[in-house]
C-alpha cells in the first residue's frame, strides 16, 4: 500500500519523477493537470471551462478538481495505492482529499515536496513548450503557487507527512532522494 502526494512548484519535475515511481511500484499516477488537458483536447464542458483558466496560469475551481479526484480514487486500480501529482493545490482541496480518503479507509503516507529555485524553473520551462509555458504564464503560475499552494507545506508538516527532497540534480539523483524520503 502506497498513498503518495507529489508537491512542488510548476516545473519542479513532479510529473517526470512521478512516472518513475508509479512504474516501480505499480500504482496509478493521478495528475489533475493531465486529466484537465485531456478534457480540453476532447472539447468537453469541463475542458471548455478549464482551458482559458489554465492558459492564463490560474487554478481551476476547487469543486471541479475535487470532483474529478473523488471519482478517480474510487476506481479499482487505486486499491493498492496511488500517486497524486498536482493535487491538492489549495487547503480546501487538501481537506476534501482527507475526507474522501477517510470514507475509503485510506490515508496519505508521504507528501513529497520537490524543492527547486525559481531561476531553475524558468530555465527548465524554456525548453518545454506546453501551451502554458510562456515566461509570463510561468511567472503567473509561480505566483499562484506561492499564494495558494505553498501554505499546504506547513499543513502537511504539522501532520508529520512532509518529505522535502532536493529537486535539482540528475533524474537519477532526484529519484534516489525521493526513494530515500519515502523509505523505499
Ligand atoms: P504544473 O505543475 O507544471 O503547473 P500541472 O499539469 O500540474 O502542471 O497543472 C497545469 C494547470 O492545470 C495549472 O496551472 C492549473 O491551471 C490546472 N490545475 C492542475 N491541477 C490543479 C488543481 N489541483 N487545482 C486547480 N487547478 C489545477
Amino acid at each position: 500500500m502506497m498513498h503518495l502526494v507529489f508537491f512542488g512548484p510548476p516545473g519542479a519535475g513532479k510529473g517526470t519523477q512521478a512516472q518513475k515511481i508509479v512504474s516501480d511500484f505499480g500504482i496509478p499516477q493521478i495528475s489533475t493537470g493531465e486529466i484537465l488537458r485531456a478534457a480540453i483536447a476532447s472539447g468537453s464542458p469541463l475542458g471548455k471551462l478549464a482551458g482559458p483558466l489554465m492558459a492564463a496560469g490560474k487554478l481551476v475551481p476547487d469543486e471541479l478538481v475535487i470532483g474529478i479526484v473523488q471519482e478517480r480514487l474510487k476506481e479499482a486500480d487505486c486499491a493498492n495505492g496511488f500517486l497524486l501529482d498536482g493535487f491538492p493545490r489549495t487547503i480546501p482541496q487538501a481537506d476534501a482529499l482527507d475526507a474522501a480518503l477517510q470514507k475509503l479507509g485510506k490515508k496519505i503516507e508521504h507528501v513529497v515536496s520537490l524543492e527547486v529555485p525559481d531561476s531553475v524553473i524558468h530555465e527548465r520551462m524554456k525548453g518545454r513548450g506546453r501551451a502554458d509555458d510562456s515566461p509570463e504564464t510561468v511567472q503567473k503560475r509561480l505566483d499562484v503557487f506561492r499564494q495558494q499552494t505553498a501554505p499546504l507545506k506547513a499543513h502537511y508538516e504539522k501532520l508529520g507527512l512532509l518529505r522535502t527532497v532536493n529537486g535539482v540534480g540528475t533524474l537519477e539523483e532526484i529519484a534516489a532522494g525521493i526513494r530515500k524520503s519515502i523509505g523505499r
